[in-house]
């Protein structure tokens, strides 16, 4: 679309490159390397070497590369494998099997990821902005705002260092690998597109191309920004989508998720039951429980009447207070009765754990205050 207006100032984009972190060879496809290689006068086929380090190995350490001539090791992870994040704290829970990460980045940014180790799985729950602008009230990110935008590397790097900590048997459980990836930490992953999707690849492709994880194992979550969800139908990825709904009308939902305001409750479905149709891949519908606030036993049937029939489930999140929330948690008999509301319209419902409460780790927590 060509409009005669310059475009209104958006704070959804990335800021200017000087805002941006270093080139990192996560944020180039195999293709980029080798170029990148060319540029620093090495063969080529160093692309896939150094690319082999990095996804399947997960190191960064010049020492590590013995394949590679001594004499460039330095310079190629010098050029390709700039530290980008720095972990400032690591907190655990769960027997150390729930483990946040806070990540100061280049320009003092501040993120966090959170590692979940379950018998049968490892989900790495990642950030895809410092900050977020989307500023649904009950969330403590959204309380702060949006600093910038992750870069593509920033993303892959936090899946990255689980890798490496669960290879190297940190976690409790013995050696282990990253199977799951969801877009849940901080930030709303569709308003940093380009550099979530190219995420998504390095994360899907096989080693060197990328990490090697199921494309089915990822999910990306979303307050419903319809444009980006129809861009992300076309992409030809099998990731999950996950739309925070968190109520079923627009009356309610316009101030729990501000956005809705731009794209209402049946836009956002229509968009994602496309996703659903195009890709066939079942649709996550979020739901926080708020006590006496979205948990009302005709909400549950509002929600199970525009669901039924679609290629939808729900997870249920009982609400997380943040610091000074006036919202806390439904009542355990009015989660029941809005689960059994939700069954009996045929709707496949799940509730959420809430791994890493006391780290603060937690669906929504993430806020990133840097404290002594
Ligand atoms: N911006 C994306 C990712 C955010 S976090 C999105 O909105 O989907 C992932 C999920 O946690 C979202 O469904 C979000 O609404 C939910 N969430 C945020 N704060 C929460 C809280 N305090 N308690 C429970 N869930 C919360």
């Amino acid at each position: 679309m060509v409009s005669a207006q310059p475009a209104p100032p958006v704070r959804l984009t990335l800021a200017g490159r000087r805002g941006q972190p270093p080139r990192h060879l996560a944020d180039l496809d195999l293709a980029g390397r080798r170029a990148a290689m060319a540029d620093l006068g090495e063969p080529p086929f160093r692309a896939v070497q150094l690319s082999r380090h990095f996804f399947g190995r997960y190191t960064e350490h010049p020492d590590d590369m013995t394949d590679l001539p001594r004499a460039s090791r330095a310079a190629l992870a010098g050029a390709l494998l700039p530290p980008l994040l720095t972990a400032e704290r690591e907190l655990s829970c769960d027997v150390g099997t729930t483990r946040k990460t806070l990540w100061r980045g280049f320009d003092g940014a501040l993120v966090e990821s959170v590692l979940m180790r379950y018998p049968d799985r490892v989900t790495m729950c990642v950030s895809s902005q410092a900050g977020c602008g989307m500023a649904c009230p009950f969330c403590a990110t959204g309380q702060a705002g949006l600093t910038r935008n992750l870069s593509t590397a920033e993303i892959v790097a936090q899946v990255v260092a689980g890798a490496r900590a669960l290879a190297a048997g940190e976690v409790p459980g013995g050696p282990g690998r990253v199977s799951n990836v969801v877009f849940m930490g901080m930030g709303e992953p569709l308003a940093n597109y380009a550099n979530v999707v190219a995420a998504v690849r390095r994360l899907t492709e096989p080693v060197p191309e990328g990490m090697g994880i199921s494309q089915r194992s990822v999910t990306v979550s979303t307050v419903g920004l319809v444009p980006a969800i129809s861009r992300l139908t076309a992409e030809d990825l099998s990731v999950t989508l996950a739309v925070s709904l968190h109520a079923p009308d627009d009356e309610l939902r316009d101030t729990l998720v501000p956005v809705n305001r731009r794209w209402q409750v049946a836009e956002v479905l229509n968009a994602a039951w496309h996703y659903a149709a195009v890709t066939g891949r079942r649709v996550s519908i979020e739901y926080a429980l708020i006590r006496d606030i979205n948990d009302q036993a005709w909400r549950a049937d509002r929600l199970g009447s525009l669901l039924a029939g679609h290629l939808a489930h729900v997870n249920l999140i009982p609400l997380n207070p943040t610091p000074g929330s006036k919202w806390t948690a439904s009542r355990p008999a009015a989660q029941r009765e809005f689960v059994r509301r939700l069954e009996s319209h045929g709707v496949p419902v799940t509730v959420r754990d809430t791994r890493g409460r006391e780290i603060d780790g937690a669906c929504g927590q993430l806020a990133a205050q840097a404290g002594p």
